[in-house]
Parts: C-alpha cells; sequence; structure tokens
C-alpha cells in the first residue's frame, strides 16, 4: 500500500509504515532519568539494568491475510541472566541458529492492545545481523491470536493510525 487516508486527522499520509517499534524496554523509565547513565547499559539490541535486569530486543511479526506482507512491531523481551549470556557468547557465531527458543517476559506496552507488558514470549535468535523473532505464547491474549491468525489491512491501518497518533 502506497499511503492513505487517516480517520484520525483527516490528512493523506503518503507513506505506509509496516513497522513500529519500541527504543528502550519500559523497564527502562522506571530508573529515573538522572540515573539511567550510571545504571543502565543500553546498546540498539541489548540493555541491562543494575547489572540484574536483561533484555534484548526483537521483533513479532504479524501476518497480512490474503497477503505476503508482514506487520510488525520491534519490542523488547526479558531474558534470565543464563540466556543473556548465551546471546553474547554466541552474537557473531554462525551457529547460533541452532539456539534453542529463550523465554522471555514482553517488555513493551503496544498501542491498540489491553495490557501487553509481561506476556509470555519465546525468543528465536536467526542469523548474524538479523533481529530475533519474539513468538507470543501467552494464551488468550489478542496479540497472541493476531500473530497466530494474522490481520486484516482494515486492522493495518487502525493498528498504523493509533501508533502514528496516540
Ligand atoms: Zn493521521
Amino acid at each position: 500500500m502506497d499511503g492513505f487516508t487517516c480517520s484520525r486527522c483527516g490528512e493523506f499520509h503518503g507513506e505506509f509504515p509496516m513497522c513500529f517499534g519500541a527504543e528502550f524496554p519500559d523497564f527502562y523509565f522506571s530508573v529515573p532519568p538522572e540515573e539511567r547513565n550510571a545504571r543502565i547499559e543500553l546498546t540498539e539490541s541489548l540493555c541491562v539494568v543494575d547489572e540484574a535486569h536483561f533484555f534484548i530486543r526483537g521483533r513479532i511479526e504479524i501476518p497480512v491475510t490474503g497477503s505476503n506482507e508482514l506487520f510488525c512491531w520491534n519490542v523488547w523481551t526479558s531474558l534470565s541472566e543464563e540466556n543473556f549470556i548465551r546471546v553474547n557468547e554466541r552474537w557473531n557465531d554462525e551457529r547460533r541458529t541452532e539456539e534453542p527458543a529463550y523465554f522471555g517476559w514482553l517488555q513493551t506496552q503496544l498501542p491498540g492492545y489491553a495490557d501487553t507488558l509481561n506476556l509470555k514470549t519465546m525468543v528465536h535468535t536467526q542469523a548474524v545481523g538479523i533481529i530475533p523473532r519474539i513468538e507470543l505464547i501467552e494464551k488468550g491474549h489478542a496479540l497472541t491470536q493476531e500473530q497466530q491468525a494474522g490481520i486484516a489491512w482494515q486492522r493495518v491501518t487502525e493498528l498504523v493510525e493509533i501508533a502514528m497518533h496516540g
């Protein structure tokens, strides 16, 4: 799709973004701004708070029904310390795709859904340089159902409008 007339603002948006994301795990904001430098280690893909809370950035892909398109949310999940160490040890290892999936709690509140914090997920490691794929395994949540069943273009448009305008 090449743009759309937005029901929120009435304007024509020339771009139709299929990917939205969070720069930080929500836990990041629990640390006061003046303490973040001292307490948080952050890269584009990994985050550690107080050397005790471990997070990784990944991508929730939602198939769009009747097309080959994917709508995606870039999100953060927690990881156990053990798995976080594994991730780091294998970061540049071509065989890291053989890693078992890691359990994680979703650490991003997504617009357009009821509470998405701490939903159960599995983190699937991809080839070196590729963001991990996040699989929702929380039973009964709309996000899990949408990932499993796919969503119609109408729902994509709704999510895009919410993501762009809050
Ligand atoms: Zn708009």
